[in-house]
């Protein structure tokens, strides 16, 4: 298949590139690996469920339902149920699909822009492997996409901003919330309050809400244990002093049957990386255009930094128009887009402060016991790191990977990588993985007999 603009992830800026980019004629494919296109904001439910008012769990829906109309009514293609494994130079796209996603698509294009989004950040503390125990987002996308709480009585814990909607969202939707357990210090908002202000409403109005529902907050303190025989039963939460310690003797017992927890979110880099992008940290880099360091390569949304779907669509449509001019030759007029640079200025202000404020306790891994799982997939303990980098001398994320196997499992060390780091008190450096996706390796033997007949014809 043929494209001029592929578009990887259809979020908020995604669907907004594509809807920029396809209103000045190009021909746009978008790919995602979910069911239906939105993104983790715009999460759907199933269309099986017949859900009355799907608007209910959402914010912003009438800027869904333009973006949604404004979908139909253009001429974008779009696959859903394509998981992107890989993009090469030039540009082809890979994606499996189908049942066991044993099939495999490829779109060419002579653009693309990398939407992917970001994945949450989960530390692990002892008991957090027991069932009961989710993540904040995930109790999010299970409410959201199947319209079900994970349990009757809920804790929330962690830090973030996403932490309120979660609360919020599984009381409204019949759960008790027993608390919503905040690391941040209070504090930290008031020295940040210029750059948060503009989020001030925004805030009010969670406050009302974890009012209305009775929720408790508790705020700078943290869970240093979930407890449970084969299910969780209930948490220990502890108040933080001001250097973010557990302080002796505040520890208290809650019970509860769900633990949904969040630490922040990482931004998804695999393919910006695998294409050559260079990474600012962790964020892919852009310039103002959203262009990556690699032409033809553009970047929107939260693969850029984490900053929310207001910033999304901002950069998603400065992308979008970007791309139209420079994919027809033409040198892009920045006034076309001076009001979705005013808000991308604006929110990205915001982001920097919200960082400032929410981070996990300085003290997180001293919580850690050494049977404490921290690589899920190579069910690694913390006693393992601890030797690899006491007894065997390891002082990089790398070489404990080699000697624990920490990383090596299905997620690739997408997900334990903080952890890991934080237990080894060695730097979170990012490993660039060729494959975005694990893929079955028929494909990849059916992927070299496809290019080498095309070499040979
Ligand atoms: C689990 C979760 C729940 C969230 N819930 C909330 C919430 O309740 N309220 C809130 O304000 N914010 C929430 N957020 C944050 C919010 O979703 C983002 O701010 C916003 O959606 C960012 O938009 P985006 O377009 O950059 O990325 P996203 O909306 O994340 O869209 C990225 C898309 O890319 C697709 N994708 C990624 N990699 C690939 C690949 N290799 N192949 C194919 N497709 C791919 C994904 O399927 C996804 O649809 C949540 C985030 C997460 C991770």
């Amino acid at each position: 298949m043929r494209t001029d603009l592929a578009v990887i992830g259809a979020g908020p800026a995604g669907l907004a590139a594509a809807l920029a980019a396809a209103a000045y004629g190009l021909r746009v494919t978008i790919l995602d690996a979910a069911p239906a296109p939105g993104g983790q904001f715009y999460r759907q439910p199933a269309a099986g469920l017949r859900a009355g008012r799907p608007q209910a769990l959402h914010h912003q829906w009438r800027t869904w339902e333009r973006l949604r109309d404004a979908l139909a009514a253009c001429d974008a293609e779009i696959l859903t149920d394509h998981h992107v494994w890989a993009v090469e130079c030039g540009f082809t796209v890979h994606a499996l699909h189908g049942p066991g996603r044993q099939e495999s698509a490829a779109v060419r294009a002579e653009a693309v822009l990398l939407a992917t989004g970001g994945y949450e950040k989960v530390l692990p503390f002892p008991g957090w492997t027991l069932p009961g125990v989710v993540t904040a987002g995930g109790a999010q996308a299970m409410l959201k996409s199947a319209l079900v709480v994970p349990g009757r009585r809920a804790v929330v814990a962690g830090t973030g901003p996403l932490l309120l909607p979660v609360a919020t969202g599984l009381a409204a939707a019949g759960a008790e919330v027993a608390a919503l357990v905040e690391s941040a210090d209070p504090k930290a908002f008031v020295r940040h309050i210029r750059a948060l202000a503009a989020k001030a409403p925004e805030g009010a109005g969670y406050a009302a809400r974890l009012l209305r529902h009775r929720i408790r907050f508790l705020a700078r303190h943290t869970v240093v244990r979930a407890h449970g025989e084969h299910t969780l039963t209930g948490v220990t939460v502890a108040a933080l002093d001001s250097g973010g310690r557990v302080r002796p003797g505040s520890e208290r017992h809650i019970p509860c049957d769900t633990l949904a927890v969040g630490h922040g979110m990482l931004p998804h880099t695999d393919l910006a990386e695998s294409l050559g992008c260079r990474l600012d940290g962790h964020t892919v880099r852009v310039d103002g255009e959203q262009r990556t360091d690699v032409p033809g390569v553009w970047a929107a949304g939260e693969a850029t930094g984490i900053g929310g779907a207001t910033l999304a669509l901002a950069e998603g449509h400065i992308a979008g128009r970007s791309i139209a001019a420079r994919l027809r030759s033409r040198e892009p007029d920045p006034r076309e887009w001076t009001a979705a640079a005013t808000v991308r200025g604006r929110l990205r202000t915001v982001a920097r402060g919200m960082d400032a404020v929410y981070s996990p306790p300085p003290s997180w891994t001293e919580q850690i016991t050494d049977d404490t799982v921290v690589c899920r997939c190579e069910e690694v303990t913390a006693a393992s790191v601890r030797r690899a980098v006491g007894e065997l001398g390891a002082g990089d994320l790398r070489t404990v990977k080699l000697l624990t196997r920490a990383g090596m499992g299905w997620c690739q060390g997408r997900m334990c990588a903080p952890a890991v780091a934080g237990v080894a008190g060695c730097e979170l450096t990012s490993s660039t993985r060729p494959f975005a996706r694990p893929v079955p390796l028929g494909v990849l033997a059916r992927q070299h007999e496809d290019t080498t007949e095309e070499g040979a014809s």
